[in-house]
């Protein structure tokens, strides 16, 4: 692109105008997750022709790395089979204790190019990461039924003081959108500093939540849609739902971002 038309499409991104500029041919396409040129036209990590309107433009690279698992999981916690081509069944771990939470969506495994995007997200404040990871999980939710509200895992105030932001609300900021719910980061608080559920057992990632959570009395008599960024043993979202179910709320969906591939029952 010519530098003068660059400095001109930068001017009108800044003035908040880039999508007419992209119309015109002004603007260069960046793809979302790794900002190399590419075509303009949103991309489906499934490659599916029709995008919905909150997928950005992706490049056929990053649509094939970010494609969402489909198959071969545990529908109740998204533990992965050994091979994805196997059928979706519940693990043993859901079967001898099933989880607390109604319906359980998850984008994909925490692993390469996603694995990347979640950390980009957590640690960068990184909007475009996170309206892109958003988008992802909006997608994996549209089969959800509405909830009364969209509530993302919540920090401790100190925790949250020290990162700037909640990830888990940006991420929960698009599936509440698409689903025409409202954003209730209010409704679950977390009371106890807990430390980093990173390296623990899950005995020890029990202990380490206990009474972390409290929830709003708003909550009775709603379904709510719980989003968190990473799962790994489910501890947390299982903490969170209980606090949630406890105070009256009638149903909790779970959507998270990624899911780590090792099994809950072999974690550390
Ligand atoms: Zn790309
Ligand atoms: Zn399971």
């Amino acid at each position: 692109m010519h530098p003068l038309l660059a400095r001109l499409a930068g001017l009108v991104d800044l003035a908040g105008l880039g999508a007419w500029a992209r119309a015109c041919g002004l603007a260069e396409v960046r793809c979302a997750a790794c900002g190399r040129p590419c075509d303009g036209h949103p991309a489906t990590p499934s490659g599916a022709p029709e995008s919905p309107s909150h997928a950005p433009a992706l490049c056929p690279a990053c649509a094939l790395a970010l494609a969402p698992r489909r198959g071969g999981i545990c529908p109740r916690c998204g533990a992965p089979h050994a091979l994805p081509t196997l059928p979706d069944a519940p693990c043993v771990h859901c079967l001898a204790s099933p989880p607390p939470w109604a319906a359980f969506r998850m984008h994909g495994l925490y692993e390469g190019a996603l694995r990347h995007l979640v950390l980009r997200v957590k640690f960068s404040e990184d909007h475009a990461a996170a309206r892109l990871l958003g988008g992802l999980l909006a997608t994996a939710c549209a089969d959800l039924p509405r909830p009364d509200g969209v509530v993302p895992v919540p920090l401790h105030p100190e925790r949250l003081r020290r990162r700037g932001c909640n990830q888990c609300l940006e991420l929960a900021r698009l599936p509440a959108a698409a689903l025409g719910a409202p954003l209730r980061p209010g409704w679950l608080t977390r009371v106890t500093p807990t430390r980093p559920q990173t390296g623990l057992s899950r005995q020890e990632r029990r202990r380490n939540l206990r009474g972390a959570f409290t929830a709003h009395p708003d909550v009775r008599g709603r379904r709510i849609l719980l989003v968190d960024d990473i799962c790994t043993t489910g501890t947390t979202l299982a903490r969170a739902v209980d606090c949630l179910l406890r105070a009256g709320a009638v149903a909790v969906d779970c959507a998270v971002a990624a899911r780590t591939p090792a099994h809950p029952g072999r974690q550390g």
